[in-house]
């Protein structure tokens, strides 16, 4: 049987389901009665290589499929950057296929912005609808008055959007992720001259200083990570790595880990330069490092003058004992790796933080070394500075200079509302959405033109930061779209068509032939001669992966960088009418809550509290002890932004000047399961930046909490004492 027969037949088998599943009454399994021929075999599985697009990560994942529907997805054990492993949001990413608040077909807006009043249109009408607008636009030479607003893209769909907004005449598409590592790229640049993000060697490290990166849950390339660093405490014959967290808030990534150090938040970028000038001091840094790199120790230490032990361990909090304990470890284990993460990096001082952090690298001599860190295969071309454009873009959008946006993803939940955008955007005469759910900014469109779900559609994805071979992982239909939806891709090309001129000038018909014709530059000339079979090949396999050959040109410091030099750090709130710090960390379930509609990542206990299904505020027991407020207590935490009501969780793992909440709930859309689940904390963070440049610093609000009463509505799947005994933690 051909494969696009089967696709058909599956698809069809699978969208009987699913509608059947809508109907009440008795339902009933019915096997084939008639065993279709081309051998489709009920029972027998057949497996498809794909790849998860969840996260930046892009891991290789197989998907399995009986009777034509989706059923299981593991990880790809031939992926380099998983290996056969998962994460729980890659295995949810079933239930995105099956979710029964999908939108089934375009819809334009029949009430008030924000009612949920839509009616289904088809698919002519809606493309008619929007190419009407954008005509406008041509016909009144204003083409810059058109906004794209997407996720940060890669592959592909980058070559796309670009030539459709090129070729159409608006330089205005954002790309924006909450959780994007803009700020990593920009270090790493500043410090190393080198476009693109690192890759740790975390598996073949014998040491390893984490500053905030919460590599197990969310930094970079989770799944990836926790394998490297499974390998590195328990792979080795002879050697268990030893693992040091930096950071306030003692995270799952930080609850592995041997020593806990809660420096003061803001304060990292000075810890890490005070351990630099120790090892300095006692001639532990490593020679040819230094001189590879320009460096001279005497000049060092004069410029680090500022960061001598007791300064540093008033300004961090912490111990002297311990900082200098731990900078000695570090220089005398060889190979030592130190990474810096999101809690460092979104604080007023961040990015020279996030540099002090990387030049501990460089004084150890662990630059492009087994055990070190070494440039990424896959992200040397990537977006940059997407804050600043988005804030442009948000000034634009409030003076009224845009007529149409067209938006993928969620950011009105997604985006700080301190940016203004949600306002500025409700300024946009007609928005179009490409959402598959009714999420926040779907509720606000004018038109929905609902993009597959990923199983159902093509693709190509560059692994972020989790290898350093060359990987482009596919993506490929595993069922026939359940419902009448397009591919976001498609949807552009065929706006395309329709405004015919330039813009027109697409040399594909469709996505998949254009996936197809990218692909086939990218693999070698030889190849090419015989694509066909290739293809198939790539498409049985789940991508292209190749091991990188020959030495790349790895890390040297950018000649003239100057030494990094961390400012205090600048807090949103007045200390005294807001004495607490505040961290909004991603959830391991919902990201930056596009896990938020899938039951199963609902469901799954937070690790760390046990909470499932709501949203908390972490507080230090003594904190709450003076406050008198218990566990389950409903509190207000109040900051200079906003104000929200959530339930407090006495967690013993956070210092008694900082509480926590955890990101991704309080969709007012999003389908059942997420709708007017928790709270978005994203409400209550200031907009404040590093005062150099426009970098956000989410983690430089204060709050302050007032009880409200006893009863919060909690529910967790344990009691928390059951996921960490308190008596071991000591702050
Ligand atoms: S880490 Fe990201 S890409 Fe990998 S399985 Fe999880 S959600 Fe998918």
């Amino acid at each position: 049987m051909k494969r696009r027969t089967f696709l058909q037949l599956s698809g069809m088998t699978a969208a009987g389901t699913v509608l059947s599943g809508c109907q009440s009454g008795n339902e009933k399994l019915i096997p084939y009665l008639v065993p279709p021929d081309e051998g489709v075999t009920p029972g027998k599985a057949d497996y498809y290589a794909s790849s998860c697009r969840f996260c930046p990560a892009g891991c290789g994942i197989l998907v399995r499929v009986s009777e034509g529907r989706a059923k299981k997805i593991e990880g790809n054990p031939a992926h380099p950057v998983n290996r056969g492993k998962l994460c729980a949001m890659g295995q949810a990413v079933l239930q995105e296929l099956y979710h029964p608040d999908r939108v089934p077909q375009p819809l334009k807006r029949s009430g008030p912005r924000g009612s949920g009043a839509f009616t289904r249109i088809s698919w002519e009408e809606s493309l008619e609808l929007l190419a009407g607008q954008l005509r406008a636009l041509q016909r009144e030479k204003a083409t810059d008055r058109l906004a794209l607003v997407t996720p940060q893209l890669n592959g592909t769909l980058v070559e796309l959007t670009t030539r459709f907004m090129r070729v159409f005449g608006s330089p205005h598409h954002l790309s924006f992720d909450l959780l994007g590592p803009d700020w990593l790229r920009t270090a790493t640049r500043r410090s190393f001259g080198q476009p693109g993000l690192p890759w740790y060697d975390v598996a073949e490290t014998r040491y390893l200083l984490s500053f905030g990166a919460d590599f197990v849950e969310h930094h970079l390339s989770p799944v990836q990570y926790g394998y490297a660093f499974g390998r590195m405490r328990q792979g080795r014959d002879t050697v268990r790595g030893h693992f040091t967290y930096v950071g306030g808030r003692m995270s799952l990534t930080g609850a592995s880990a041997d020593r806990w150090m809660p420096a003061r938040p803001g304060s990292e970028g000075a810890l890490a330069l005070g351990m630099a000038r120790l090892i300095l001091a006692e001639s532990l840094s490593d020679a040819g490092s230094l001189a590879v790199n320009g460096l001279q120790t005497e000049k060092l230490l004069r410029r680090l003058e500022a960061y001598d032990l007791p300064r540093v361990a008033e300004q961090t909090g912490l111990p002297q004992r311990i900082i200098a304990e731990v900078a000695r470890e570090f220089a005398t284990t060889r190979p030592a790796l130190a990474m810096a993460g999101e809690t460092v990096a979104f604080q007023s001082n961040g990015p020279d933080a996030v540099r002090a952090v990387q030049m501990l690298n460089l004084l150890v001599g662990n630059l492009n070394r087994p055990g070190g860190v070494y440039p990424d295969g896959g992200s040397r071309v990537g977006p940059e500075n997407s804050f600043t454009e988005l804030l442009s873009l948000v000034a634009a959008m409030r003076d009224g200079r845009f007529r149409v946006a067209m938006i993928h993803g969620d950011p009105v939940h997604a985006i700080p509302p301190a940016t203004g955008f949600q306002e500025a955007l409700a300024r946009v005469p007609f928005i179009v959405s490409f959402s598959s759910l009714m999420d926040d900014t779907a509720l606000q469109a004018d038109l929905i033109l609902p993009d597959h779900a990923a199983l159902e559609s093509w693709g190509d994805v560059i692994p972020l930061a989790g290898t350093r071979d060359r990987v482009i992982g596919l993506m490929q239909p595993v069922v026939t779209p359940l419902f009448d939806t397009r591919q976001f891709p498609d949807v552009l090309m065929a706006m395309a068509d329709k405004l015919g001129g330039k813009t027109a000038a697409f040399p594909y018909q469709s996505y998949q032939e254009m996936l197809k014709g990218t692909m086939e530059k990218r693999v070698g000339r030889a190849a090419r001669r015989d694509f066909e079979t290739v293809w198939v090949e790539l498409l049985r396999q789940g991508g292209l992966f190749e091991t990188r050959q020959g030495q790349e040109k790895g890390y040297r410091r950018a000649p003239g960088s100057s030494l990094p030099n961390p400012a205090e750090p600048r807090f949103a709130g007045d200390e005294k009418r807001f004495p607490l710090h505040l961290l909004v960390y991603p959830s391991i379930a919902f990201y930056d809550g596009r896990g938020a509609p899938l039951p199963w990542l609902q469901q799954l206990p937070d690790p760390m509290t046990t909470v499932v299904w709501d949203s908390w505020v972490e507080i230090n027991p003594r904190t709450a002890a003076e406050m008198g407020i218990g566990f389950g207590d409903l509190v207000e935490v109040t900051s200079p932004q906003g104000a929200m009501r959530l339930p407090a969780v006495i967690y013993p793992g956070i210092r008694p000047d900082m509480v926590a909440i955890p990101l991704g709930q309080g969709h007012r859309g999003m389908g059942r399961y997420a709708r007017g689940r928790g709270s978005n904390p994203l409400v209550l963070l200031a907009l404040i930046t590093d005062g150099t440049e426009t970098r956000p610093a989410w983690h430089a609000t204060r709050v302050r909490l007032t009880r409200i009463s006893e009863k919060g509505e909690l529910v967790t799947a344990g009691h928390p004492q059951g996921s960490y005994r308190s008596e071991l933690i000591e702050i």
